[in-house]
């Protein structure tokens, strides 16, 4: 048991994180600017007598007295409509918040966990992705501010471990879901449950065979804890390979929560990824990991929370 910082402890993963850490019995400062995060989120662990929360934008220096034995740097602006809303924030939380909270887990003599992202494979050429593809991003592109602050995240991360000996862990996380993604998100599954709940049509974008593969949330927090737990300081994949069209997506949706909508199709976002799914054999083998929770079963549980949303 330690004392830990999760950074984006007010968000949708990070809340989660923190709750499963106070059950494993750490001592847990959550911080967050509350640009995305709400501490509702967080109204389970509130206050628990090993928990306390910060609000605090990780972009500048970062002070928190006591020990730490684990920094978690969750914050992030992970949502496509969110961050082409923030460019300038999303590079700056992937860059200098990743070399703030380095730092600190520097002076604090800290394990340090990176959350890292699918998208920094972009728009990949091979599929599944194993850890050694190297990508196919447009540094320029509509999604440059994410996709390169979270690789610049990466070059930052192993700098460290180089240059000043810190104990580092890589996450690339994929697609994940669960409750508490805001209702506002705008990725897929949210914005999909929340039209088949109010009887609007579902907006696929182009005819929807682009594929994705979506975690639940729980198989991803407890992904994320067996890295920790690891000896593994190269990135590894954390998602679930069950890879889906959009258009299948979309039908299980309505399927599931017995709605009549229908299905409209919109223009395509540029850059859109074609197809995305994790390439697992990493995590398995160092990790001893991999995800249980289908995504029939993970929509049984997550459409309940945003029917009390709405
Ligand atoms: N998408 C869609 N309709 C929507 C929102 C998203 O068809 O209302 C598509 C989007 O174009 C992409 C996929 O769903 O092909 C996943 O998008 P999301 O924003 O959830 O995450 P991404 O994996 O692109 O970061």
């Amino acid at each position: 048991m330690g004392r830990v910082l999760v950074t984006g402890g007010a968000g949708f993963l990070g809340s989660h994180l923190c709750e499963r850490l106070i059950e494993d019995g750490h001592e847990v400062v959550a911080m967050d600017n509350r640009v995305s995060g709400r501490t509702e989120n967080l109204e389970e662990v509130f206050y628990h007598d090993r928990f306390s929360f910060y609000e605090h934008d990780v972009t500048e220096f970062i002070h928190v007295s006591g020990d730490l034995d684990w920094v978690l740097h969750l914050a992030s602006l992970a949502s496509p409509v969110f961050y082409s809303d923030h460019q300038i924030k999303t590079l700056k939380v992937g860059a200098l918040g990743t070399h703030k909270t380095l730092g600190l887990a520097r002076e604090k003599d800290a394990k340090y966990l990176f959350t890292s992202t699918s998208e920094v494979y972009g728009d990949p050429e091979v599929n599944p992705q194993p850890e050694d593809y190297r990508g196919n991003v447009d540094p320029y592109g509509p999604r440059s501010c994410y996709d390169e602050s979270k690789r610049y995240g990466e070059a930052m991360v192993r700098a460290y471990r180089d240059e000043h000996d810190i104990d580092v862990r890589v996450a690339r996380i994929f697609n994940t879901y669960g409750p508490r993604m805001r209702l506002d998100d705008g990725r897929v599954i949210p914005t999909f449950i929340k039209q088949a709940l109010a009887g609007e049509d579902l907006t696929v974008h182009g005819d929807g065979e682009q594929t994705r593969s979506f975690c639940y949330v729980s198989d991803l927090i407890d992904g994320l804890v067996a890295l920790m737990e690891s000896n593994t300081d190269t990135p590894v994949n954390i998602g679930n390979p069950d890879e889906r069209t959009i258009l299948d997506l979309a039908e299980t949706i309505l399927d599931l929560t017995d709605s009549e909508s229908g299905i409209t199709h919109e223009k395509r976002p540029p850059d859109d990824p074609e197809i995305r799914r994790p390439d697992l054999t990493k995590a398995r083998a160092e990790l001893g990991w991999e995800p249980g929770v289908s995504l029939e079963d993970g929509l049984e549980r997550t459409i309940p929370y945003f029917k009390k949303q709405t």
